[in-house]
């Protein structure tokens, strides 16, 4: 048979085998084989991925594309290239319904779109609420999203009619009408934070631990036991997405692992502390913490309680940054340097294992989300969706360097080790060495209805 494309000579990450040593042969934009390597076999390109190892690529399920600018789908997509992120699952947001907004949406991510793509909703409103089985049965559209930060007044700011926790609750029980479905929760209990944001700013604090101090973590902590016993109550799945803290693991702990509650945490609860040096600029929804809730975060990865790591990427520009912490835009970008962060910080500093890391950032975030076994690991009749990683290579992190709108990177200096080289999208190079060359427009909605169920056990160590 000759093969569209093979990589040849690297090491690959493959589900159940760990890292082997094997030529990838692609065709129809497929995995179409796993070979021993040097095999004989002919196609119309080789790759030549010698001194590298190949992961599976990236699923991000945690982008918020269109908050920074109206191209986002276009640049932003780039940066996911850039970081060896080939599917990215975005988080629509209007107050308008969902049932226009979703294939407006959809049109104008295929149309711009550099790599593959899925959407979650945020319902805000009784008439999102409302919207859910048609999502569901007619959208395709399985993920839902509430922001628990956003409830009474908290809601006019955004110029959206606040919600209270029974709303919270009608949507778990909606979201649970299909066990397929899930509800992701933005967990931080507003009516605290409130009164603690009073307190700090009458007390003039600033910087990153008044942020902190504000919105502590058992704010967090608190919304997480709600999230949790409602996911019990309702028998509805749910995912924890950005996880930051100690606190926040002790509460999923106590609830016990189960098959519908999903934990997600971010590079930045990873890395950075209120300490960090780059003071306001790693302002974020929820705060980064302390060095002690980093490295609980580091365990929580090696033994499983959290089963992924998504950006939470916003490419909004540095400017919004300016002022007071009081007065600075929350979120920042982060889909070009997820995977070098856990490669230097997880892999080379904490010794991750590599087949962890596939698991926490596509084989995992493909199974919750639906988009398995398409998406999401190396195996005969995936997509061909790789990334081609130069395990030794140091490269200091710079926003210009990468495509985004955002014009900042709160690593920008750093140097990190381990690196992607090559992204091939559906067997299509979309990225190399650092280089975009891939078309917009390439990118696809990955159908999620027809996909695996995603109730199966999740890849653990
Ligand atoms: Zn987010």
């Amino acid at each position: 048979m000759r093969y569209d494309t093979i990589v040849r000579g690297g090491r690959a990450v493959l589900p159940e085998r760990g890292v082997v040593a094997c030529d990838l042969a692609i065709a129809d934009g497929r995995i179409a084989g796993i070979l021993e390597p040097g095999a004989r076999a002919e196609a119309a390109e080789v790759l030549d991925a010698t001194g590298l190892v190949v992961l599976p690529g990236l699923v991000d399920g945690h982008v918020h594309f269109g908050m920074g600018s109206p191209d986002d789908w276009a640049s932003e997509s780039r940066a996911a290239a850039q970081g060896g992120v080939t599917t990215v699952i975005n988080y629509a947001q209007s107050p308008d319904s969902y049932l226009e907004v979703e294939p407006a949406e959809r049109a104008l991510a295929a149309a711009t779109s550099l790599v593959d793509f899925a959407l979650h909703c945020i319902v805000m409103n009784e008439g999102h609420l409302a919207e859910v089985d048609r999502l569901v049965d007619e959208h395709d559209v399985w993920s839902f999203k509430y922001f628990s930060n956003i409830k009474g007044d908290e809601g006019a700011r955004l110029g959206i009619p606040g919600t209270d926790t029974g709303f919270f609750y009608a949507l778990a029980r909606a979201v649970a009408r299909h066990p397929e479905a899930v509800l992701a929760v933005h967990p931080e209990n507003v009516e605290t934070i409130w009164r603690l944001t009073a307190e700090q700013r009458a007390a003039g604090a600033e910087g990153l631990p008044a942020w902190n101090a504000a919105r502590p973590a058992f704010a967090e902590a608190h919304d997480i036991f709600t999230t949790l016993l409602f996911a019990q109550e309702t028998g509805c799945r749910v995912y924890v997405p950005h996880l930051t803290s100690a606190a926040g693991l002790d509460v999923v702990r106590r609830f016990g692992a189960s098959d519908r509650v999903h934990v997600e945490t971010c590079p930045h609860y990873l890395t950075l502390t209120v300490d960090a040096p780059e003071g306001v600029v790693a302002k974020v929804n929820p705060p980064v913490r302390t060095a002690e809730d980093v490295e609980a975060l580091w365990g929580a990865l090696a033994d499983g309680t959290i089963d992924t790591v998504g950006s939470d990427h916003i490419s909004r520009l540095e400017a919004v940054k300016e002022g007071s912490i009081w007065q600075a835009q929350p979120g920042f970008p982060g889909v070009s340097t997820l995977l070098p962060v856990l490669l230097h910080e997880g892999h080379h500093r904490r010794g991750l294992p590599l087949e962890r890391i596939v698991e926490l950032t596509a084989t995992n975030p493909a199974r919750i989300f639906r988009l398995a076994p398409t998406k999401g690991s190396i195996a005969p009749g995936a997509d061909a969706d790789l990334v081609l990683v130069d395990l030794d290579r140091r490269r200091t992190v710079a926003a210009a360097e990468i495509d985004s709108h955002a014009d900042y990177s709160v690593y920008e200096g750093r140097e990190l080790q381990g690196w992607p080289v090559a992204t091939l999208v559906r067997g299509t190079p979309v990225m190399r060495d650092g280089e975009v060359v891939g078309e917009a427009g390439h990118g696809r909605h990955v159908p999620r209805r027809a996909a695996a169920p995603a109730a199966q056990e999740l890849s653990r160590v």
